[in-house]
Formats: structure tokens, C-alpha cells, sequence
């Protein structure tokens, strides 16, 4: 399958220097996405039907209520909660109206059920998986047809264990099956680099907090901690598949 290159926003994260282009280019997908949906979006109904049947995911619907644009929420919290309340009402009323004890766990199910359902679709993820094919399908493009963005991205601080996977699994959709070996022996390599450089600087970290260190130099790992979490975890993740 291919997919739409995006040679410029991948070219920009690079040269932004980060710890990983990817979660640089899904961070601001993310902040993309968040002020769609609370812009003029919010009027739109088709936009109103699919945010009230697939909804968001427990995450970006918080992401939604804490960026503070009160007035396109309260409409898509409106007609959220009201779709919300006509599908838990028939599991309420069951258990309000259960005579029998034996039976009660059952609608407790159901009740759970419907909660977590409404909480399973996320249009946010859905639009950022499409915006990570394409980041990734043009990173892989490039590093197979644009030595000079290569060399670039040698020269980095790589990508983070997060996005490793979907960089991976893209290779076979953007490369030729005759540098398959060479990209994965090659991005592998520089991964573990950066994955020993975290290591290394959040030991150097754990060291300066030694009372006879105390005039060592930090040499640069006053945030290792946070950069060693951002390794493991990414930024800008998606979270409902
Ligand atoms: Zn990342
Ligand atoms: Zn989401």
C-alpha cells in the first residue's frame, strides 16, 4: 500500500533536533486534531454524528475538555451525554426494576459494557494512525531514496521505542525488497545507540545524586529521567486501535 508522502513536515522534524521526529510530528498532530474538533468542525453535522457514534477515547476526550474552549465542548459533551444516557438507559432501568438478587450482576455487566464501548472509538486516533502511515511511510521513502536525508538522520538523536514498531513494519511498503536487510540492520543499530545513551545518562543521573559527586559535572542529564521515559513511551501516542 502506498501512501501520500510528506516530505516537508518529516524534513522540518528532523532538523528540530528532538529525541524522536515521530513523536515531534504527533505531538502537533495531536494539537491539530484537538483544535479541529473545537473548531468550526464542531457545526458541522456530519462531524456532530461521527463524534457522537465513535466519540473519543478516555484520553483526548480530556485532552478536549482541558484546552479550554468551554463553549465547542459544552456542544459536543451535550449531544455526547445524550446519546451516552439512551444507550445506558435500558441497563438502568433493568437493574432499578430487578426484583430478583440472582440477576443483578448481569445488568452491572451490561451497564460496563455500554461505558466501556462509548469509550472504545476515538476519532482523534483514527486521524493521527493515518497521519503516522504517511510520517512513516515517507521517513522510510527517504532514508531509501534521499542519501542526504540519511545522512541527516544518522546524525540524530534517532526515534524513541514508541514509534520503532510502526517505522519497522513500513519498510516493506516504501523499500525495495533488496534494502530491506540494510534499513533494519541499520535503524536497529542507531535505536540501541540511543537506547544505551538513555541508559547511560540516567545512570550519570543517579550518580550525581551521591553526596561525593556533588561537584561532578551533569554533563547534560538534568532530564535524563524524563527523556528515558519519553524513550520508552513516545509522545503523541495513539491509544484506541
Ligand atoms: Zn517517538
Ligand atoms: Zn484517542
Amino acid at each position: 500500500m502506498k501512501y501520500k508522502l510528506e516530505t516537508i513536515p518529516v524534513w522540518d522534524a528532523l532538523h528540530k533536533k528532538t529525541e524522536c521526529l515521530f513523536c515531534y510530528l504527533m505531538k502537533n498532530a495531536k494539537k491539530r486534531y484537538i483544535e479541529y474538533y473545537l473548531g468550526s468542525s464542531v457545526m458541522n453535522p456530519e462531524t456532530r454524528v461521527k463524534v457522537n457514534s465513535v466519540g473519543f477515547c478516555p484520553e483526548h476526550y480530556s485532552d478536549l475538555a482541558n484546552a479550554e474552549k468551554p463553549q465547542p465542548m459544552s456542544l459536543i459533551t451535550h449531544t455526547h451525554l445524550l446519546e451516552t444516557r439512551d444507550k445506558l438507559k435500558p441497563y438502568l432501568d433493568k437493574l432499578k426494576n430487578e426484583k430478583s438478587p440472582g440477576k443483578t450482576g448481569k445488568h452491572i455487566v451490561e451497564i460496563r459494557k455500554v461505558l466501556l464501548e462509548r469509550e472504545k472509538g476515538c476519532l482523534i486516533c483514527e486521524s493521527m494512525q493515518t497521519t503516522l502511515n504517511r510520517y512513516t511511510y515517507t521517513f522510510v521513502h527517504l532514508w531509501g531514496n534521499d542519501e542526504e536525508f540519511r545522512t541527516a538522520f544518522l546524525k540524530s538523536k534517532s526515534i524513541c521505542l514508541h514509534h520503532l514498531p510502526a517505522v519497522l513494519d513500513m519498510a516493506g511498503n516504501a523499500l525495495k525488497k533488496k534494502q530491506l536487510s540494510e534499513f533494519f540492520s541499520e535503524i536497529i543499530d542507531f535505536v540501541e545507540k540511543s537506547l544505551e545513551k538513555s541508559i547511560h545518562d540516567v545512570y550519570w543521573m543517579t550518580q550525581m545524586y551521591k553526596s561525593e559527586n556533588r561537584d561532578k559535572d551533569w554533563k547534560g542529564c538534568q532530564d535524563a529521567q524524563k527523556r528515558a521515559v519519553n524513550r520508552e513511551l513516545g509522545i503523541g501516542r495513539i491509544f484506541s486501535k
